[in-house]
């Protein structure tokens, strides 16, 4: 056994050799009209690219496990595991195969691009593709025409909603099972978004096919067989409609929706973060988080203000301190149905863009840690009265004992959902690159007896996003964001 390991780490060292020999390169990603670089370096044979910063600009995140051997990467709908130093990895419980072997460089993980490429095009909403002539990856957000599947429970029966962004050729038909279909003729579908729609309370199952002539087609098993639906095509937004009138939808319910005491949905608490004495993070142009999400938290409330069915409530609506436990105190009496709290991220490295929405819930990875850490030291340094503390103080603090367990479990199913919708919503609108949705322990969350969700807006250090934060129209693309989300989760969760 011995020998056999050693000829491979013989071979890597002449690898990483003839690497250092070739330097490092740049590889282009082309997105939303710009360039970013990434990582990159030619091994004589192929182009390795850094996945770790091409994940920062695709969304997800990226983890490290068991001291570093093996990583995670994954994101609604996918999970690759790559093991360092192996051609082999594992995609959603299937093995395949790069022809390269992942390797790390400088702390990041690099992959063969020409070979993991089609792979990841497969999972990712984005269409990629490579040209190693321009030495670029085009990731295309517009590829897709079929984006989005909804499924909700009537009072009369069960809707489903297909969006498309163009009128298609359609079928529907019923099958076998319990399965309802549609056919499509020239579709090409985002089938992970579509498959991040499974929602086991009302289907037992949901499929995507692709074939090869452009038919795409959603299949949804329903739990109970459909004899009386009807169809249409509807604009503005476009999408296919099918309603299904003649089951009465057994909700299946686990887990069980806990809403206020009127079970309306109707008290929003939007939560500006900082402010007064803590500024919050702070740009390279001076920018501080404090102020721009004061701008785009006044915008939301304005927003929700003007839609009867809200009333709005803010925890600061100027520039002043709000502990910790006022902010919560304030969502509990006001017996809000969401807090929404709105930051801006900051990274020392000043390439990293994109926002985040965060619900509360146990940090599992190491990114969503760091933000973790960041917010939460800002607190930590207000109710420790310690000037500054190292991270390494917030890391000690245990924060699991902190969270409150009940909270954490009793809201979490309906604040990742809430997540998810602001997350949805945040992709079609903002030009930024999706980080996506994850799971944090933060402070200012888990005294609130409510669903509720930590917004990172973009990063303030970095100084693309920067300028962004300061604009009105970014602000708004936020703001509108989120409360079309917020009309989204009122829809699915209040009992009418
Ligand atoms: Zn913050």
């Amino acid at each position: 056994m011995k020998a056999r390991l050693t000829i491979p780490l013989i071979l890597l060292l002449i690898v990483l050799m003839s690497v250092t020999a070739t330097g490092s390169d740049k590889i282009k990603v082309s997105i939303a009209g710009g360039y970013n670089d990434v990582a990159a370096f030619w091994d004589g044979s192929v182009y390795f690219v850094s996945l770790s910063e091409l994940a920062d600009i695709l969304g997800g995140t990226l983890t490290w496990t068991t001291v570093g051997h093996r990583v995670e990467y994954k994101d609604i709908g996918f999970k690759f595991n790559f093991l360092l130093d192996s051609p082999f990895f594992v995609l959603n419980d299937t093995s395949y195969n790069m022809t390269y072997a992942a390797g790390l460089r400088q702390g990041q993980l690099f992959v063969p691009v020409a070979t993991l490429l089609p792979f990841l095009d497969r999972v990712t909403p984005q269409k990629l593709s490579w040209s190693r002539a321009e030495r670029t990856i085009r990731v295309d957000s517009e590829y897709f025409n079929v984006n989005d599947l909804s499924i909700q429970a009537k009072a009369n029966g069960v809707l489903i909603e297909l969006h498309l962004s163009t009128a298609l050729a359609y079928e529907v038909f019923v099958t076998e099972g319990n399965w309802i279909n549609i056919s499509m003729r020239d579709a090409r579908i985002n089938r992970s978004r579509v498959l991040s729609r499974k929602d086991n309370r009302l289907m037992r199952n949901l499929k995507v096919h692709q074939v090869e002539n452009n038919t795409g087609q959603v299949s949804i098993r329903l739990r109970q067989k459909p004899d009386k639906w009807h169809h249409k095509l509807v604009h503005d937004p476009t999408r296919i409609q099918i309603s299904i009138t003649d089951v009465d939808f057994e909700l299946d319910t686990s887990p069980t929706p806990i809403l206020g005491p009127d079970d309306k949905i109707d008290v929003i608490v939007v939560d500006a973060g900082h402010g007064g004495d803590d500024y919050g993070a702070i740009g390279s142009r001076g920018t501080r988080e404090k102020d721009v999400v004061l701008n785009i938290a006044k915008k939301l409330a304005s927003l929700i203000r003007k839609d009867k069915k809200f009333k709005v409530i803010m925890t600061r609506d100027r520039n002043k301190t709000v502990s910790l436990e006022r902010r919560a105190e304030i969502a509990n009496q006001a017996g809000a149905d969401l807090f929404i709290s709105i930051h801006a991220n900051a990274s020392p490295k000043k390439r990293v863009r994109g926002w985040n929405v965060f619900f509360l819930a146990p940090a599992l990875n190491d990114s969503a840690r760091s933000v973790e850490q960041l917010e939460n030291s800002f607190f930590l340094r207000e109710s420790h009265q310690s000037q500054n503390p190292s991270p390494s103080d917030a890391f000690e603090d245990p924060i699991l004992s902190i969270l409150n367990e009940m909270i954490m479990t009793e809201f979490q199913a309906e604040s990742n959902d809430f997540a998810l919708m602001v997350d949805r919503e945040f992709r079609r609108r903002l030009d930024t690159p999706a980080r996506g949705v994850d799971q944090a322990g933060f402070f200012v969350l888990n005294k609130v007896f409510t669903p509720s969700v930590l917004i990172e807006a973009a990063f303030i250090s970095n100084k693309s996003e920067e300028n962004l934060l300061k604009s009105k129209k970014y602000q708004e693309k936020v703001a509108k964001g989120i409360y079309e989300a917020i009309k989204r989760f009122k829809g699915k969760y209040e009992n009418d």
